[in-house]
């Protein structure tokens, strides 16, 4: 099928200002957003301010009481109103994540489809939240339960799944009746614009949802945080600013959940379908050009199929053809200047510490920030490279001697978010499957964000879950009313 190439051009209805207590505005100062693919500036947004972020709070907070008392259908109905509107631009959402963040425009579709499930799995929920009603332990009143919104909340995403962040975590906290402040990653502000314009065009009241666009996020966020009437903050991105956020979360005792970094180990033990697993790892690795925090970070290979694995990888990773996400390419650029740098001093200190470069290594040359898919194999597994989250095109292979080696090294990280392990023996899978110290492990697959999964991590990657079942509680808290009832002799007498 022949893709209809873009014309490069942000189309003129996304919105550029902050949008506070139900209003667009422009500010004095602006902020540029760049197209990685080219470098080229292409547009200016608004640049908020400290004041500009407490009228957001103030106005979060005005609208807390009404928003809550929205009947469940009611909310409902607005959120189904907003999913139909998403859908209809689903083009102008693909076209404007891939201008902003380079992604493939196949990746920008795909985002948007899963982003949009999520909406849609979070308007699913509101109709359906339940609380519990039991007799107290020694009678004479009854235990009434039931979960209440938290309160306004801060919302701080990144800029490498510009719409999913803000879906998954905007519809949770809605859905569950609270009202948001959120803060986009400078990077990506566009596609956080048309999806709030989306629900102002559903018919959110004025309040209830605010964006602001900022390049002083520590400055905004701080001020925010220490407001006590903020009662939430959900921050997806690295582990030091969600320390920070933890850290400022403790003066007034926030509600916190983080979505953190990650440090992905990728098992294939030797009894693996090897091109199956090839295939995985190519997605799980390159997919935004490694720029994910579920990307498999140490692909650690049994040792008895790690040449052949390593051959046929490196033959697929010279296979994908690398560029402006508007043509027919696998691998985008890397965000800015700034990361392609950090990426070239990555390879050479893993270089240094005993990496061969197999393919890649190199910026390439020419317009936009673009960088080659490297592999690097290391002959013996190396605990100095665990805690190191890649965030790029750049593969690193070690070879396991035994399945318990493999586990030992997969788990000798501070990080908890994804693992992936591939193997055909299901006693394995098991056994290695619970032993293996992350939020989620992947089995013979190597993608896994579903609406209906719990998404998060532990241990340094993070607090909470996003999405399934426990999503839309992290933005509710249990009620409980301890109910006094006469005995039933006086009342029925
Ligand atoms: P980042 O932490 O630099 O930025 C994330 C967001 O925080 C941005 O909006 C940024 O403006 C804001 N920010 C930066 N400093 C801040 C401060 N002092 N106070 C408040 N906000 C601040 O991360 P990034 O480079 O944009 O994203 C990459 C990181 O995010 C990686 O570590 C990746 O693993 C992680 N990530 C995690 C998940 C997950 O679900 N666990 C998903 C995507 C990305």
């Amino acid at each position: 099928m022949q893709m209809k190439v873009h014309n490069g051009r942000l189309n003129d209805t996304v919105p550029r200002g902050l949008f506070i207590n139900g209003t667009w505005r422009a500010t004095q100062d602006t902020l540029d957003v760049l197209d990685p693919a080219t470098g080229s500036v292409l547009a200016q947004v608004a640049n908020g301010s400290v004041d500009d972020a407490m009228e957001a709070l103030d106005a979060a907070v005005a609208a807390q009481h009404a928003w809550r008392s929205v009947s469940p259908r009611a909310r409902a109905n607005l959120f189904h109103q907003a999913h139909a509107l998403l859908v209809q631009r689903a083009d102008l959402f693909a076209e404007t994540m891939t201008l902003e963040s380079g992604k493939p425009l196949a990746e920008s579709r795909g985002e948007f489809k899963l982003s949009a499930e999520f909406f849609l799995w979070y308007a699913e929920q509101i109709a359906h939240l339940h609380g519990t009603y039991a007799d107290g332990s020694h009678g004479g009143y009854r235990i009434v339960a039931s979960h209440q919104p938290v309160g306004p909340c801060l919302l701080i995403t990144p800029w490498n799944f510009p719409l999913l962040m803000i879906a998954r975590k905007a519809g949770a906290a809605l859905a569950a009746g609270c009202t948001v402040v959120t803060k986009s990653a400078s990077e990506t502000p566009l596609t956080s614009a048309l999806f709030v314009k989306v629900l102002e065009d559903a018919g959110f009241p004025a309040g209830v949802i605010n964006l602001v666009h900022t390049t002083d996020a520590s400055g905004v966020s701080a001020a925010l945080m220490a407001d006590r009437r903020l009662r939430k903050v959900s921050f997806t991105g690295s582990t030091g600013v969600g320390s920070t956020l933890l850290a400022q979360a403790s003066k007034h005792i926030i509600n916190a959940s983080m979505e953190l970094g990650g440090d992905g180990p990728f098992i294939v033990l030797d009894d693996a379908d090897i091109d199956a697993a090839v295939e995985h790892a190519i997605v799980c690795k390159f997919r935004n050009a490694g720029q994910a925090c579920v990307a498999a970070n140490r692909i650690i290979v049994h040792e008895a199929v790690e040449a052949e694995f390593t051959r046929k990888f490196v033959e697929r990773t010279e296979s994908l053809r690398v560029g402006n996400g508007f043509e027919a390419v696998d691998v985008g650029p890397i965000i800015s200047e700034r990361q392609r740098q950090r990426v070239q001093r990555l390879v050479a200190q893993l270089a240094e510490s005993g990496g061969q470069v197999l393919t890649g290594g190199a910026p390439i040359e020419g317009d936009g920030y673009f960088y080659q898919p490297t592999v690097i194999r290391f002959t013996q597994i190396n605990a100095a490279l665990c805690d190191e989250e890649l965030f790029a095109p750049v593969a690193a292979i070690f070879p396991a001697r035994s399945a318990a080696e493999a586990l030992a090294f997969a788990n000798d990280t501070r990080y908890g978010l994804a693992a992936y392990l591939f193997t055909q023996d299901i006693s394995r899978a098991i056994a290695l499957g619970e032993r293996l110290d992350f939020g989620m492990v992947g089995i013979n697959r190597g993608i896994m964000a579903d609406p209906a999964a719990p998404f998060g991590g532990i241990k340094a990657s993070g607090l909470g879950r996003e999405g399934g079942h426990d999503g839309i509680y992290e933005f509710l808290e249990p009620k409980y009313m301890a109910l006094t009832v006469k005995r039933e002799e006086e009342v029925l007498a």
